[in-house]
């Protein structure tokens, strides 16, 4: 369905505001005007932003900042999720999209983990034709989704349910 992003992003927010709070870490909106809609499967969409939310959440430390930017040209949406305050060192950067795999030295505060969440929002971002890529230098690590403005073409993601729902 189309989603209104400009409304929608603040919203996916919500459940975490307190919780920032409560970290002490700061949050911040970088969401450019005039986004266009995107048409996307809104539960897939939210679980990505959900994770890399929970992941800002726990690896920030407390006085550091959460950035969320969104923005779009003609082909692309651009998401990020930005922390300050950790780095995840380069040769890990390769390996955390696979499954359990997890960096010793980015969780001080042993939360633990499955290391199954950034696992998860790389397959969930290819299953809405999308990227998912990290970086992390200058003391801050950011997690970036590129979505395809015209991807998929209107009705393709509930063809594809329908499909699913009558195979054997
Ligand atoms: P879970 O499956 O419960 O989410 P997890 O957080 O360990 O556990 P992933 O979300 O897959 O698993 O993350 C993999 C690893 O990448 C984490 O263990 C952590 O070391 C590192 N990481 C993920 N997000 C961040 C972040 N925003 N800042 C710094 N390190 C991160």
């Amino acid at each position: 369905s189309a989603i209104q992003l400009q409304h929608w992003i603040p919203h996916l927010v919500e459940p975490f505001v307190q919780r920032i709070e409560k970290n002490q870490q700061h949050l911040r909106f970088e969401i450019s005007p005039n986004l266009p809609s995107l048409i996307s499967d809104p539960d897939i969409l939210g679980r990505i932003v959900a994770e890399l939310l929970n992941n800002a959440c726990k690896y920030t430390p407390p006085g550091e900042e959460i950035a969320i930017a969104l923005d779009a040209d003609d082909a692309i949406v651009r998401l990020q999720v930005t922390n300050t305050g950790i780095e995840i060192p380069e040769r890990e950067l390769t390996h955390i999209f696979e499954k359990f795999y997890r960096v010793p030295s980015s969780d001080p505060w042993k939360h633990g983990g499955t290391g199954l969440g950034l696992a998860l929002v790389e397959k969930s971002s290819q299953l809405l034709g999308g990227q998912i890529h990290a970086t992390s230098q200058g003391g801050q690590t950011c997690f970036t989704l590129e979505l395809q403005r015209h991807w998929p073409k209107t009705g393709a993601l509930e063809g594809d349910r329908v499909a699913a729902s009558d195979s054997p």
